[in-house]
């Protein structure tokens, strides 16, 4: 079905095996820092779990039926990689960030970091809103040089500077959908 693909970075088990461990960190943080709050915002919705659109659409699907806790999601959507792109030509915010997040607790989910600039751009955005906790997550961290620093609370795999497809990740719109993270041959890239 998928002939472009060279080789398997991680398999569905080993995609499934660490989003349920990223749970339970998530989880533990969460139980910390939902004790500290007020009693009386006990009832309220206080966890806003922001998906960065579209990459990290399968990787949050996964995630948050791992997380037995109360929460909303608040999609926005960030472009940096326009169509066959392979390298960042600077990152875009595409949507507006959801205008409710002062007070919550905030998880901030993408699907790779690489040069940082989308999880710096969303950071900055939500600090000033003043947000109870910040976290942010990636399911694949990509060692590259990197001019920006951004600390990611949750990081599923590190990765090797190399392009990657699949578990919500594109090529020029396509393979999103393939289960497992993987890199596709130099022929399907032809502008490599
Ligand atoms: P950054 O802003 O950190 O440079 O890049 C993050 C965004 O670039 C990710 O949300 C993702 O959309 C895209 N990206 C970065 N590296 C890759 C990659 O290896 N494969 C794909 N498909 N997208 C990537
Ligand atoms: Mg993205």
């Amino acid at each position: 079905m998928f002939p472009e693909i060279e080789r398997t970075l991680f398999t569905k088990h080993q995609i499934a095996t660490r989003v349920q461990e990223l749970a339970q960190e998530i989880v533990r943080d969460l139980e910390t820092d939902l004790a500290k709050d007020d009693h009386s915002l006990q009832d309220e919705n206080r966890v806003i779990i922001i998906p960065i659109m579209t990459g990290a659409m399968i990787f949050v699907a996964d995630l948050i039926r791992e997380l037995p806790v109360k929460l909303s999601l608040g999609l926005t959507s960030v472009r940096s990689y326009p169509g066959a792109s392979i390298s960042s030509k600077g990152a875009h915010l595409e949507s507006d960030l959801p205008d409710n997040l002062t007070g919550k607790h905030i998880i901030v989910l993408d699907d790779i970091l690489d040069s940082g600039q989308t999880l710096a751009l969303v950071k900055a955005i939500i600090l000033k809103q003043k947000p109870a906790s910040l976290r942010l997550g990636v399911m694949l961290d990509k060692q590259t040089p990197r001019t920006i620093d951004v600390k990611c609370d949750y990081v599923g795999f590190q990765i090797p500077d190399e392009f990657v497809v699949g578990y919500g990740l594109d090529y020029d719109g396509y393979y999103r959908n393939h289960p497992e993270i993987v890199i596709l041959n130099q022929a399907a890239i032809p502008k490599r």
